[in-house]
């Protein structure tokens, strides 16, 4: 959770007024979200990953994450790109694209917010667990860290098939956990979304093979 509370303190230091849990929350969703822009050309790019691709091991490997970046994400790219040729969508930002379409370019939009947004929240310098608002926010919401980790873990081993379980606040601020089939991301609720785990088997399957359930525990150690 350390990029998280960097985040959070960033967003602080710009803000003159007192702010309550559930802002704060949402300003680290908007910084999330807001690493996702279409390209100047109407293009949209492959995101650098903000850390090296051995830089999670052992939790994830380094082969693990140079296939999920530079095959399956670029793929989503490259897909997202060709598909939009010709349509409505051409000009338009990955979010809006995410909110209004269907089909393939839903599928492969969705995924590039999903990863950008999965990418981006790893550390190799994690300190376990979030401090200050947003660790208040969760307590507030599931009692307690612990609690909300073993819900999110249910939550993200029970999605039938590929998903994603995500972390994620409502207009009021409100926390919930959402499952996500395919490439589905909370934005399509109309929430916004804090943290997201990707329990397609491409995620996790060369470390862990069927065991997701232990994916999932030791990915904590990494956000
Ligand atoms: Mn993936």
């Amino acid at each position: 959770m350390t990029k998280l509370n960097n985040n959070l303190k960033q967003s602080v230091l710009k803000l003159t007024t007192p702010l309550s849990a559930v802002t704060i929350v949402l300003a680290i969703a908007t910084l999330l979200v807001g690493n996702v822009k279409a390209q100047d050309n109407g293009k949209f790019k492959l995101m650098t990953l903000p850390y090296s691709t051995d830089a999670l091991e052992p939790v994830i490997s380094k082969k693990t994450i140079e296939l999920h970046h530079s095959k399956h994400l670029n793929g989503y790219v490259n897909n997202l790109n060709r598909l939009i040729v010709g349509t409505k969508f051409e000009n338009a930002d990955l979010e809006t694209i995410v909110k209004k379409s269907k089909g393939a370019i839903f599928n492969n939009a969705g995924q590039i917010l999903n990863h950008n947004l999965y990418f981006t929240q790893f550390t190799s310098q994690s300190e376990g667990r979030p401090n200050g608002k947003l660790l208040k926010a969760i307590e507030n919401t599931w009692g307690s860290f612990e609690n909300f980790q073993k819900e999110f873990e249910k939550a993200g081993a029970t999605v039938f098939g590929s998903g994603w379980v995500w972390l994620a606040a409502d207009k009021k601020g409100n926390l919930k956990i959402t499952q996500e089939a395919n490439g589905s991301n909370p934005i399509t609720k109309g929430l916004k979304p804090i943290l997201g785990i990707d329990v397609w088997e491409h995620a996790y399957y060369l470390d862990y093979q069927n065991r997701r359930a232990e994916h999932l525990k030791e990915v904590w150690k990494i956000i």
